[in-house]
This record gives C-alpha cells, structure tokens and sequence, in this order.
C-alpha cells in the first residue's frame, strides 16, 4: 500500500449514494463487510450497503481472508510440488482502526522483513482496506485510544448523519475516489474514542515477577484458546504434513495455533518451554506489549478488546496490568 501524508481533508458522498462507492469498489474485488447472520457480526459477503450491519464490531476478525486458518503451503504426488499461484482479491469495507492497524501488525511480521510469507503476500496484495471510523467506543471492552493507532487504510468513511465524510489513505485509494468525482468536503478530523477501559501503561517489562497479581489471571485461564483465534494480531501457526498411507500424495498445511495451548512449546524429547497458565498467559501480553515492539517498534496489540470480550471468564489482563501500575505508584 503506498500511503499518502495523512490529511484531514475529504469528500463527501451521501448515504443514499453508497451503491456509486460500491460499484467502484467492485472493481478491486469480492466485498467482504459486517454482515448479522442472526447469531454473530461478521465480515461477510455482501453485495448492497444495506445488508451491512455498521454498529458493533464483528466478532470474529477478517484475518481469514489474509490468514486463513487453514493454508495449503504445497502438495506433491510423488513426482512434483504445486504451490497456490492464484489468490483472491477481496475489499475489506467497514474495517474499524483496530482492525486496520492490526493489518499493518501483520504486515510487519510477514512482509517487511526476509523471507517475506509467499500466502500472506498473495492475499495481503488482493486487499482493498475501507475503513469506517467509531464516532464512540463500540462496548466497554474497547481501549483503543490506549494503542497508539495509525491512519492505516485506503478509504476511511465518516459518519455524519446522511452523508460520510471520506479521506484516502494511499494512492490506491485516492485512484478509487476520483472515479467517483465527488465533492471536496473541506477538513473533518475525530478524536480516538475513548470509553470505560484504558490501559494505565504499557510499560509492564516491570511486573515480569508480580506474579501474584498475574495468577489472578491466569487461575481463571482454561487454555481454550479463544482469545488468539479472536485476535485480530495473533498469528502463530503450525505447519503439519498430511501424507497418504502409500507415502505417494499429500499436502503441507500451515495451521492456526496458539500460545495459550500447553503444546504449543512441546519439543521432541517431551519438554514443554511454557508448562504452567501462569507462564502462558503472561507470555501472551508480554508478546504484545514488550516482544514485539521490542523487535518492529510497534504495539502489537491494537485495542479491540475481543480478548477479553470473547473469553468464557471474561479476564481483564488490562484490570490486571493497571493494578500491578497502582501498586508501583
Ligand atoms: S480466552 Fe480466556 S480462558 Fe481462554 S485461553 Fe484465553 S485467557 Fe484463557
Ligand atoms: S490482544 Fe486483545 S485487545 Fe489486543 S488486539 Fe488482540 S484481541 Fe484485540
């Protein structure tokens, strides 16, 4: 994505103009947005602005259609090796900041350093980013403004009242909105929402040995896993060859994994690096806030809050992490 000097400046489309924007985005690929299936917000399919649900944040992320949970890395039947050459192109529309900016997490990881991830790269260069600012938090779990976020997007939409104001980020977007030739909407800038749930510091290189207070999370943890299938920046997997009896077919798959599982650290031999919650559940946020910032200079947590929304004890490492800050005041 070659990005432009962030601006305020925009333009303007209105609300009962939105199939113009649509149509133009089609042409960038399959669109991808929120969509209600009756249970859960989604990114989904979609053909018209209308099926769109534009309130809440999906509950699952759109790493899927970059990093899906399930990846071909090559088959061979004995006498060659295929590998995927085609990938799709997808608009992701509606995308939060959050999810934007844990998109630039990825890219980090996969992109901008040697060797570069061959899937990732096809997919990642088959997405169009169409952001849609949160005018307020969605829920009390969102602590966005607490990340350090960045305009990271190629269209981002704002919402005012029957009209969105709309900014390009990159030349791809400012390519889709000349298409359109819509009105200059002179400067509209909003602030990061700020609700309920703040992180007090990210500095927590200092509570390494506070396990006290770690083990208050961790005693709740059940290892399900569920917090890095939701998050949007998690993404540590498993490569496993799945081989036909006769040896003469199979495939190499690259896997979601996670952190949180016991086995995740199991070496031949039968040690297990990270063997206690407690040890996996602090590895987990130190990734976040100390590991990988450490190495790519930024955060790799983006403040969306499905970690502890989605967690079937729902626990609050941010509580946690404020406390042990308190304590050192
Ligand atoms: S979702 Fe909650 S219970 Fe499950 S592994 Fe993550 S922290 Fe533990
Ligand atoms: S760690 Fe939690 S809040 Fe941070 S990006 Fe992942 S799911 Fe969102």
């Amino acid at each position: 994505m070659n990005r432009l000097q962030h601006s305020s400046d925009g333009l303007a489309l209105g609300k009962d103009q939105m199939h113009r924007l649509l149509d133009a985005l089609k042409e960038y690929g399959e669109l991808i947005g929120p969509v209600h299936d009756g249970q859960w917000l989604r990114m989904q399919t979609f053909s018209k602005y209308e099926e769109l649900c534009l309130k809440g944040i999906s509950w699952f992320t759109s790493k899927e259609y970059f990093f899906p949970q399930r990846q071909v890395l090559f088959q061979f039947d004995g006498h060659s090796l295929t590998r995927q050459e085609e990938f799709p192109k997808r608009v992701l529309f509606g995308l939060r900041l959050c999810d934007l900016n844990a998109i630039a997490v990825n890219d980090k990881l996969f992109l901008e350093q040697e060797p570069q991830h061959r899937e990732y790269k096809g997919y990642r260069e088959g997405l169009t980013l169409v952001g849609l600012w949160c005018d307020e938090v969605q829920d009390k779990y969102c602590f966005c403004s607490s990340m350090e976020l960045e305009h990271f997007y190629d269209i981002c939409l704002y919402d005012r009242g029957d009209y969105y104001h709309i900014k390009a980020g990159s030349e791809k977007g400012q390519e889709i909105l000349e298409k359109l030739q819509l009105l200059p909407n002179g400067p509209y800038e909003k602030e990061f929402p700020t609700g309920e749930m703040k992180l007090s510091t990210k500095d927590i290189a200092k509570f390494f040995d506070k396990n006290q207070v770690w083990q208050k999370g961790a005693k709740e943890c059940l290892s399900c896993g569920d917090c890095t299938t939701l998050c949007p920046t998690c993404m540590c997997f498993d490569v496993q060859d799945e081989v036909e009896v006769d040896l003469t077919k199979g495939f190499r798959i690259q896997k979601w994994d996670s952190c949180m599982y016991k086995d995740f650290t199991l070496v031949a031999g039968g040690h297990v690096y990270r063997n206690t919650r407690l040890n996996r559940f602090k590895h987990r946020i130190y990734h976040k806030l100390v590991y990988f910032p450490q190495k790519f200079e930024r955060y790799m947590c983006t403040g969306c809050g499905r970690c502890i929304r989605g967690c079937p004890t729902k626990i609050d490492w941010i509580g946690l992490v404020n406390e042990m800050e308190g304590e050192t005041q």
